[in-house]
């Protein structure tokens, strides 16, 4: 109780630094809450992956009964959170240029006489500590992706001290100190939601930051999953993708204290009341199980779209990249994974220019590309990472090769885009309706295989899954009318037989974004500002 206490009183002080004297008196004679009488503003930019979007989320979670509000605009905010990604260099880098336009705002409120707080949340956090303070001395507070939950905290600490950086891993769960979204919040994210069911990794690819910045792989309880899925069903969520960095090494503990695998969580997921639509991301292949293979031709929620990062069609590149898996062994997954569910949509991760990569290598890469028939890919130019073996090893790819290189990967998986889509008009999908379109009498949803198909229909569906047909493909979308029939599992969502549907090579692929990768569209409705890495 007393602890209580001074947790609420070290709390007023933060207020009280951060609110102006006629605000702060304002708040504390009324009833007890800035977010009764007044309230703070907060504005979220996340890069990089799911996993930073859904933690941005939880932030806001945990900051709402401090009473912040979230903002779109970031020069009317009390509070800035970048939530920033490590992944690669320039990710890295487009969080200190961010910051340039950070302190500009923070001079802009100062003169305003107000006071604009700066955090830098995530895995750049994680990685660089103090090291950003020292480079960008107007952020006041710097805490890693195990922290988040101690936000309230950690700001009074920035507020007392000047400054605070928390990088620690603590042993204490943060999933179990956050706050749940209210009813009313969680409606406002959309039908579509993404849930982490598991963090960090020991994988250590030598290309990789996530084992040091994301600490090592572990997975929330069943319980606490499945209550979470369960309110954000209760909330009018519809459709939820399982995420983590290695989302199928899940291991949480079952109500019975014994290890779940994902297959039996996504089963366990799939009966929760209104759930219609499950995905999970990303996986890798040495985790690809056969129950989890078996769960794409059981579960009818589950979607026919997967994410299988592979990197490249190189075994010597495989090996130095210490994947833990041959090109067979990928090529055996994606044949059991397509005779459980023939029409499955495919998409990777690919990285050109790794170290040691000859012609020869790419050429193994591209010809992967032909032989799965991906529909979709991120392909990244590998970033040498401080501190990863990659780093360090002798024989770096120069940087012209490998934007060569990316250039024709990129052009192999475009190619099959197109060609995907092209084959989708004329045919009928299931559409989860999710937002307003741009143009009036416009909604926007997702096809089974995530992609935005644009309907001319009347908001009320926003929310309701109903049939499709497409009638026209432009780059990243489709577009599409309502059928009258009931919603049907169209002959590109069905359970085709090979050869009845589309064939491999021109199944569902994502848009293209200009940030250097062929990009899969983020899943659902993100409030916070989202910067892909
Ligand atoms: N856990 C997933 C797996 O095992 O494939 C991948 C997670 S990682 C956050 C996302 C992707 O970023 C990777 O699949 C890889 O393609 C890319 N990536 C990671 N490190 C990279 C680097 N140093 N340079 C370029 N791309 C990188
Ligand atoms: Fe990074 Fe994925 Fe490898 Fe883990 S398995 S080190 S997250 S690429």
């Amino acid at each position: 109780m007393s602890g209580n206490v001074g947790k609420r009183d070290e709390v007023r002080g933060t207020l009280a630094t951060l609110l102006d004297g006629a605000k702060f008196a304002s708040w504390r004679n009324g009833l007890g809450s800035p977010g009764m009488t007044d309230t703070r503003k907060l504005y979220i930019k996340s890069f990089g992956c799911q996993m930073n979007v859904y933690d941005s989320r939880r932030m806001a979670d945990a900051l709402a009964p401090e009473g912040y509000v979230e903002t779109a605009s970031a020069a009317a905010a009390d509070l800035v959170i970048l939530n920033t990604c490590h992944i690669r260099e320039k990710a890295a880098e487009k969080v200190y240029s961010e910051l340039g336009r950070m302190r500009r705002l923070k001079e802009a409120a100062a003169a305003d006489g107000r006071r604009l707080v700066i955090a830098v949340a995530g895995c750049v956090a994680q990685a660089e500590g103090e090291e950003i303070v020292r480079r960008a001395p107007a952020v006041d507070l710097v805490f890693g992706p195990q922290s988040y939950h101690r936000l309230p905290d950690l700001l009074a600490r920035a507020a007392r001290d000047g400054k605070a950086v928390d990088t620690e891993f603590p042993v204490d769960d943060k999933f179990d100190h956050l706050p749940a979204a209210s009813a009313a919040a969680t409606r406002g994210r959309g039908v579509a939601s993404f849930v982490t069911v598991q963090e960090g990794c020991d994988k250590f690819c030598t290309f990789c930051v996530v084992p040091y910045t994301r600490g090592a792989e572990m997975s929330r309880p069943v319980q606490k999953i499945v209550a979470e899925v369960s309110r954000l069903a209760d909330a009018g969520v519809r459709e939820v993708t399982l995420i983590g960095q290695n989302v199928n090494a899940y291991h949480g503990e079952g109500p019975e204290r014994r290890p779940w695998s994902l297959a039996r969580l996504l089963e366990s997921v799939a009966q929760i009341d209104g759930i219609d639509r499950l995905r999970y991301t990303t996986s890798h292949p040495r985790d690809m199980d056969d129950a989890l293979i078996a769960a794409h031709r059981d579960l009818p929620q589950l979607m026919p779209q997967l994410h299988l990062p592979v990197q490249s069609g190189s075994d010597r590149i495989l090996a130095a990249m210490n994947r833990r898996h041959t090109r067979a062994d990928y090529l055996d997954i994606v044949a059991r994974l397509r005779d459980a569910r023939a029409d499955l949509a495919l998409t990777s991760d690919f990285i050109v220019g790794f170290p040691g990569e000859t012609e020869d290598d790419f050429a193994a890469t591209l010809a992967l590309v032909g032989e799965v028939g991906f529909s979709g890919a991120f392909s990244f130019k590998y970033s040498p990472r401080p501190g990863t073996p990659g780093a360090d090893m002798s024989d770096q790819v120069a940087e012209a090769t490998k934007s060569e290189r990316l250039h024709r990967l990129q052009a192999a998986i475009d190619r099959n885009q197109a060609a995907f889509n092209r084959r989708c008009v004329g045919r009928t999908v299931d559409v989860l309706f999710e937002r307003p379109g741009r143009h009036p009498g416009q909604i926007v949803g997702r096809s089974p295989y995530l992609q935005p198909v644009q309907v001319e229909a009347p908001a009320s569906l926003i929310g309701e899954t109903a049939a499709v047909t497409i009638t026209d493909v432009a780059t990243n979308s489709l577009f599409g009318r309502l059928t009258s029939s009931s919603p049907c599992r169209g002959e590109v969502g069905e359970r085709s037989e090979p050869g009845g549907g589309l064939d491999v090579a021109q199944r569902m692929a994502p848009p293209r974004t200009a940030n250097g990768g062929s990009t899969l569209p983020l899943q659902g409705r993100v409030k916070v500002e989202s910067a892909g890495a």
